[in-house]
């Protein structure tokens, strides 16, 4: 039986982790290190019970049992699941930063303790019984045996913290990035929107949603539909280098203009449609040809300390503008105004 953890003082947390791993011979790793870090939780009491569970049933229990455990345990209790979340690669840093800290004191230990023996044994040159220097002599020796296993099990330690943090890096960076097009993700702009208003510069949002996308799908299957967003992703970073540019879900893509006139957003947006339109893409297999490609798309100039939610919803308003009148097009406020006259004239 597990013990259950009532309290979150670290240390005690980690004790733990480590009896969870030991007794269940796991090794470390970023997978197990997270499901051990839920089940010693104190609201972890299911996910202990599956794992109790599952071993009293006679199973061994592996590294990708624990993850698929996990990802079950947390989709019930509604976490996100997408990649590790920024919340477990944080609290999974301040374990290795608790680690990192316990080893290196070790270590100084065990060199200080090293030191002293080092300099009993220099001692013991020349004193008088022939037999107490000698038998003092092996056991100095073997506890220095023992402390260079033990440095050589430090040294281990640590480099698998250091390859555990490079695998914590990784999650992090993919918990930001979409998959397919390995543009930013929703999250990843929501944080750089935010980051861009605290800045407090003149800056233009935009969002554009690709035309007719439904037809490409229809006509050439989803497969080349996906190729079709890559390739629309890559144009879109390659043409607009100086915007922020995100998936920021289907085909639709976000992006920012930092430090910028709501004229040159839209005079780089319009550039980055016409060259778009203008390419022929074609698929190598069958030989045939896309129908151009367009887009449609709202901008606005953000006002100071504004919203997310609001900044979005005025930029979706256009975005929707330029799709009633005709797609293709990119609509700021002023344009909407024009359209709006000639609808009423
Ligand atoms: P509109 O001009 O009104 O935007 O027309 P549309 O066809 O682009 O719009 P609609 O919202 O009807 O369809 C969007 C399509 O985008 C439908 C969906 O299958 C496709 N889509 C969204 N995400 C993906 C994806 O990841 N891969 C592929 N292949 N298709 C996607
Ligand atoms: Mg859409
Ligand atoms: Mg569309």
């Amino acid at each position: 039986m597990l013990a259950t953890p009532d309290t979150v003082n670290l240390s005690d947390r980690l004790g733990l982790i480590d009896s969870l791993l030991v007794q269940y011979g796991l090794p470390l790793t970023k997978a197990t290190l997270n499901f051990a870090w839920y089940a010693t939780s104190p609201t972890g009491q299911s996910l202990r019970r599956e794992l109790e569970g599952y071993a009293a049933e006679g199973h061994d229990i592996t590294e990708e049992w624990v993850a698929q455990a996990l990802s079950v345990y947390l989709a019930l209790v509604g976490v996100e699941t997408n990649g590790i979340s920024g919340e477990i690669a944080a609290r999974a840093e301040t374990v290795t930063k608790t680690l990192e800290g316990v080893l290196a004191r070790q270590e100084a230990d065990v060199s200080e303790f090293a030191g002293e023996l080092r300099q009993g044994r220099e001692g013991l040159n020349g004193a008088d019984p022939a037999d107490a220097v000698s038998r003092l002599g092996t056991s100095v020796t073997t506890a220095l045996g023992r402390i260079a296993e033990t440095e050589a099990e430090l040294a281990d330690a640590r480099h698998q913290i250091t390859k555990m943090k490079g695998e914590l890096e990784n999650a992090r960076q993919e918990a930001r990035q979409d998959h397919l097009t390995r543009l930013a993700n929703r999250r990843a702009f929501k944080a750089k929107f935010e980051e861009t208003i605290r800045a407090g510069q003149n800056s233009c949002l935009a969002i554009l949603d690709l035309d007719r996308f439904k037809a490409v799908n229809d006509r050439h299957g989803h497969l080349v539909g996906d190729r079709v967003l890559k390739t629309v992703a890559n144009h879109l970073t390659k043409t607009l280098p100086h915007a922020f540019v995100s998936r920021y879900g289907g085909e639709e893509f976000a992006l920012l203009f930092n430090n910028a006139h709501l004229a040159d957003a839209r005079a780089a947006l319009e550039n980055a449609r016409a060259t778009l339109y203008a390419r022929r893409l074609r698929l190598k297999d069958t030989d045939t040809y896309l129908d151009p490609l367009n887009f449609s798309a709202g901008v606005v100039q953000l006002e100071q300390n504004e919203s997310y939610e609001r900044a979005m919803s005025r930029t979706d308003e256009l975005l929707y503008k330029a799709k009633e009148s005709g797609r293709g097009r990119t609509v700021t406020m002023q344009d909407a105004e024009r359209i709006r006259g000639k609808f009423a004239a």
